[in-house]
Formats: structure tokens, C-alpha cells, sequence
């Protein structure tokens, strides 16, 4: 019987067996379920200044996964290789146990950590394996973040939010159009960073890739708006190299990323430049 995935604003309808457009969710006929539970394409132990996330316990380490799979199609992804993959992916097998109990072994480690973030491809394809580990790290006092394009429906998002402690949300451009290139919604994600900011830590990242979303007025909108929340909220504006099927474009100037983090600046109190 055709089931309607609840996670993104997709709600792709599947039939028996069928495989959702973000390749990790399949309809087995009695429920929909993530393909790509416990099935790890990467996983490290990283400074969470590089998730990035400057102002959620700065100088800590983080055990960070990810799987396979995206609800977005940006043909700039910087991950490609594991977010436009399917379950045919080779993968490294593990549980929310397994997992939870691995980063707790690692938090009394020399280098410390702090928790999971679950990164690398989008995590709220994974909802029930992010539910289910993160429900484990609680249990041991540990962390849980999501890396996230913010793409997700209001109803799982605020289900997942109790277990959550920090998010970096993609804000990939501030306008619509952007937004219909890389099949996603600027509302929806607009929405999950409001939402979200009411419960956890947030910061918010923007990559800036040369005459797509570059522009001062963008910034100046995205800037005040996100102001409009709390201008303490602390922005990424990242610079763009070239990849994936965005080739043809050159990386972002130094110059443009410092121009539109001045700019950020005269709404926010948190601005830093990436990858510069
Ligand atoms: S999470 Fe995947 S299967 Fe579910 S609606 Fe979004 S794209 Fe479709």
C-alpha cells in the first residue's frame, strides 16, 4: 500500500518497496523506514569548531558520522559522494549502543568529546537512528547535534528538538530561487531555524558561491532577518570552491566573503568567515 514519508517537505508518496528521492527512506509495505540506519559512510573525532560551531563548548571534540543519501540536490554539494549515494554504498555497520557507548569511552579519552554530531550528509533523512542514538547519549550525559540543510517538516522537527542540543543550519541563500534550483524551500528552512533556535543552540552557515548568492542586499535581508531572532545567533559565510557539477564558476574572492561578513556584522553580534 502507498505510503506519504512525514520527514521533509517532499513527503514523497511511495508504493511497496519503493525508494524516496532522498535515496534513505523506503516504503517495505508496512512502514516507511531510513535504509540508511546504522549504516556509517564516515565517521572522526573533530574539533566542533569544524562543524562549524564556535559558541557550543569552544575547544571540544566531537564524534562525528555520517551515511548516505540527501533530500536536496545541490549541484554544488562539497559531500557528494556520500550525500548523492544510495544504500549500495559501501558502509560500516553500528547501533545506538554501540555508538553511544563509543563516544562515551572517547569523552574520558586524553582529547575528550563531548557527544555525537551526526554530519557529512543530511541527518534528519536518519530520523530514527538520530532519535534512537541520541536518546542513548542523554542517557550518558553526552551531546547530540545535527549538521543540517534544514529541509524537515514542523511535526518531526519538534519531536526531535528534546533530544537535540546544538544545530548548524545550512541558510544557503536568502532568497526562493536559490532555493528551487537545489529542489528545496527557503520557507521551510527558514521556519526549521526559527523554530529550532527556540530550543537548542544554533549557528547557521552560508556558502557563498559567486554570482548565485553573493549579493549585498541577500546578506543585508538574511543579516537583519536572523537579527530578528536574536542577534546573537553566530553566522558561517563560507567561500565556495569549485565542485561536483559547479565547476564553470571560480572560488569565491577572499574579498567578497570579508565584504559580506562586514556587512552580516551590522546586524550580528557573531560573524566569522570560512574557509578563507
Ligand atoms: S525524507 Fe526522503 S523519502 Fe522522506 S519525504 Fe523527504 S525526500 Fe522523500
Amino acid at each position: 500500500m502507498k505510503k506519504t514519508c512525514p520527514i521533509c517537505p517532499h513527503h514523497c508518496t511511495l508504493a511497496d518497496g519503493e525508494i524516496g528521492r532522498c535515496r534513505a527512506r523506503m516504503n517495505t509495505g508496512e512502514e516507511i523506514i531510513d535504509l540508511n540506519y546504522g549504516r556509517l559512510t564516515s565517521i572522526a573525532l573533530d574539533p566542533i569548531e569544524k562543524k562549524p560551531l564556535y559558541k557550543f563548548y569552544p575547544g571540544s571534540w566531537i564524534l562525528s558520522v555520517g551515511s548516505f543519501g540527501c533530500n536536496l540536490n545541490c549541484p554544488f554539494c562539497q559531500n557528494y559522494s556520500i550525500s548523492m549515494a544510495d544504500s549500495t554504498f559501501e558502509t560500516q555497520n553500528t547501533t545506538p549502543e554501540y555508538l553511544a557507548q563509543l563516544a562515551l569511552e572517547l569523552s574520558h579519552k586524553e582529547r575528550g568529546n563531548i557527544g555525537i554530531a551526526f554530519t557529512y550528509n543530511e541527518p534528519f533523512i536518519s530520523y530514527e537512528f538520530v532519535r534512537d542514538t541520541s536518546k542513548y547519549l542523554h542517557q550518558v550525559g553526552l551531546k547530540s547535534v545535527l549538521v543540517t540543510n534544514g529541509t524537515v517538516a514542523e511535526k518531526p522537527l519538534r519531536e526531535l528538538l528534546p533530544l537535540i542540543d546544538a544545530m548548524n543550519i545550512d541558510l544557503k541563500a536568502f532568497n526562493s530561487g536559490f532555493y528551487e534550483w537545489i529542489s528545496g524551500d527557503f520557507e521551510t528552512v527558514k521556519k526549521t531555524i526559527k523554530i529550532a533556535a527556540e530550543s537548542c543552540h544554533v549557528e547557521i552557515t552560508t556558502l557563498i558561491i559567486p554570482g548565485a548568492n553573493d549579493s549585498v542586499e541577500d546578506m543585508t535581508a538574511e543579516a537583519e532577518w536572523l537579527s530578528s531572532i536574536s542577534p546573537d545567533i553566530p553566522l558561517h559565510i563560507s567561500r565556495f570552491f569549485p565542485r561536483y557539477r559547479v565547476t564553470d564558476r571560480p572560488p569565491t574572492l577572499v574579498e567578497t566573503v570579508y565584504n559580506l561578513v562586514n556587512i552580516a556584522k551590522k546586524y550580528l553580534h557573531n560573524v566569522y568567515a570560512g574557509n578563507c
